[in-house]
């Protein structure tokens, strides 16, 4: 589902730069739940914005689903995100305008489907992660664990290939974080492929792999026993 290459970043801050990724290789097959960890500023965040294509690489090859990410417009970018992805992140990113039941319908809307079919869409994803009773609610009416049930319900609607999260329980206490990642477990379960990014050695031991970053390279790249997470709460 995802392959790369000897993928090199680097940031210019002024007149210096800052190699932040020195050479990454891994491949992420079709159903696997794999956690990339690492300490903070160890490069996972400018990893996963290269596979979310909010970035691009110096140097290196990244396939997605058999097709070479490279050279992209803005335009395409988008669509290629809108059509293979699902995101998700620490804080959230919903619309604070919008109900719950509207920001898990928009990815659909960008995918030109019809209101009607989007709004059912969106309220089975809502039921899928129990919120059904909070469709009408707003973001800032929502728990944080809620706010995030309704951003995994909204990176599900579009039916990406792939799923990104990046550190999804870092504002969350660990009872709700269990939670989510007990969700994430299920939709794993399901054949979803999905990443997660974590500095939390506990979130990364309820993948099935732990892909180790440190100072921009691979140390360690193993599959684990997975921690179911309501063992954990
Ligand atoms: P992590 O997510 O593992 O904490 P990041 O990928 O966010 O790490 O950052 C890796 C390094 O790159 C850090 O030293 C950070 O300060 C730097 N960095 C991240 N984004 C930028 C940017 N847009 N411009 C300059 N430096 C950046
Ligand atoms: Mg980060």
């Amino acid at each position: 589902m995802i392959e790369i290459k000897d993928l090199h970043k680097s940031y210019k801050i002024g007149k210096n730069s800052l190699h932040v990724l020195k050479g990454i290789n891994f491949s992420v097959e079709e159903g696997e739940l794999v956690a990339i960890m690492g300490s903070s500023g160890s490069g996972k965040s400018t990893l996963l914005n290269i596979l979310g294509m909010l970035d691009e690489a110096d140097l290196g090859t990244y396939h997605l689903d058999g097709v070479e990410i490279k050279n992209l417009t803005e335009k395409t970018a988008a669509n290629y995100r809108n059509k293979f992805l699902g995101f998700i992140f620490q804080s959230f990113n919903l619309i604070n305008y919008k109900s719950a039941l509207d920001n898990v319908a928009l990815p659909l809307y960008y995918q030109n489907i019809n209101r009607k079919e989007r709004m059912e869409r969106a309220m089975s994803y809502l039921e899928k992660v129990g919120l059904a009773d909070w469709a009408k609610h707003l973001p800032n009416e929502l728990s944080g664990g809620q706010k995030q049930r309704v951003a995994i319900a909204r990176a599900l609607a579009g039916q990406p290939k792939v799923i990104l999260a990046d550190e999804l329980t870092g504002a969350l206490d660990s009872t709700t974080s269990y939670e989510i990642m007990n969700l994430i477990q299920e939709i794993n379960d399901e054949g979803k492929t999905i990443l997660v990014v974590t500095h939390e050695d506990d979130i990364a031991h309820m993948t099935k792999r732990i892909v180790n970053l440190k100072d921009g390279v691979i140390i360690d790249d193993r599959k684990v026993k997975q921690v179911k997470a309501l063992e954990n709460v």
